[in-house]
């Protein structure tokens, strides 16, 4: 049985074994946030780990790669501490909620920590903070929601100090992924990210999987993936995995729509289009091409939203969620 403990509580300062908790926090709405965090504490010495899923509630492969790591690791094998979350966002993964919180309607990627007594969100992703912050290492799994397709790959934060941007690149390598992709704009990179690098927190996030459909391959990605990151940064013993991997260079860039209607892609994840190509037809209710969308440059598709519904209107705090069409990458040559 977990225990259930404040925030204010929460320390990573336990015996050795395997520790499960229901972290929790009252925000000032009077909604209660719940966050299950396990700590394995091993028997040897070693550094502190973090790996965490579940923060968009649709992602379902990480989650379930982080219980199977939960479960896998033992703590006379392990060298620090292994902190795992599988579930972040529990209040929206419990009503099937899509991306943004059904509470404030906000993307916590793109929140800051340090505003407890802002919005839930904002409350939620100090939280989480609060828990992972003590981390060296941080892998966060992610996926294409259950209205998206994704191709897998793996985004890296290259900012703050050579040596950061190093650790943060090798926790990357031994996920099997078509491509892994540096970013170097700060712009580009999600706030939550940004503070991690800011509090000295090598992290990457994985994207893999999509769609609502946890396959097993891709929850395979992932738990591969936090096990050659522990043996990479010493607290597993046993050379890493280094699958093959492609650097991905380029500049990301999303098309949305300005209208409302039925989308209908003509492109697939992975796929490289030509400048020109047609990426999809947004139709009326009956059938009748409103928009048609063609790429601007020779691209890579990252992700595109699979779900036809295109609601122009829909924008909460500016978030292209419910217009969003195409994301891809413009490819340098
Ligand atoms: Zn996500």
């Amino acid at each position: 049985m977990p225990s259930t403990i404040d925030i204010q509580h929460f320390t990573t300062d336990l015996e050795p074994g395997l520790h499960e908790f229901i972290v929790t926090r009252r925000h000032h709405s009077g909604e209660l946030i719940e966050i299950p965090v396990a700590v394995i504490r091993g028997s040897k010495p070693g550094a502190t780990f973090a790996v965490m899923s579940g923060m968009h509630a649709g992602e379902y492969s990480g989650i379930l790669a982080a219980q199977r790591l939960i479960q896998h690791v033992q703590p006379q094998s392990l060298s620090g501490t292994l902190i795992v979350i599988p579930v972040i966002s529990t209040r929206a993964f419990m009503e099937r909620n899509m991306q943004l919180s059904p509470v404030d309607q906000k993307e916590l990627h793109f929140q800051r920590p340090g505003n407890p007594d802002g919005t839930f969100s904002e409350c939620l992703i100090d939280t989480l903070f609060r828990i992972v912050s003590p981390a060296s290492y941080l892998i966060d799994s992610h996926a294409g929601e259950m209205a998206q397709a994704l191709m897998p790959w793996v985004p890296i934060p290259m900012i703050g100090p050579k040596v950061l941007q190093e650790s943060s690149y090798n926790l990357a390598l031994g996920f099997d992924v078509p491509y892994i992709e540096p970013r170097h704009d700060v712009d580009s990179i999600p706030a939550l990210c940004v503070a991690l690098t800011e509090s000295d927190v090598a992290n990457i996030w994985v994207e893999c999987g999509m769609q609502g459909v946890p396959s097993e391959r891709d929850i395979r990605t992932h738990f591969d993936g936090y096990i050659a990151a522990l043996k990479t940064v010493g607290m597993l013993e046993g050379p890493p995995a280094r699958p093959a991997q492609s650097v991905l260079r380029g500049s990301g860039k999303q098309i949305n729509s300005t209208k409302s209607g039925i989308w209908q892609p003509a492109i697939r994840e992975g796929d490289v289009v030509e400048e020109g190509q047609l990426l999809g037809r947004l139709t009326d209710y009956f059938g009748n091409v409103i928009q048609e969308f063609h790429a601007e440059a020779k691209s890579l598709i990252l992700y595109y939203w699979s779900s036809p519904a295109i609601n122009a209107k829909r924008t909460p705090h500016g978030y292209n969620w419910h217009n969003g069409l195409v994301r891809l990458i413009e490819l340098e040559d």
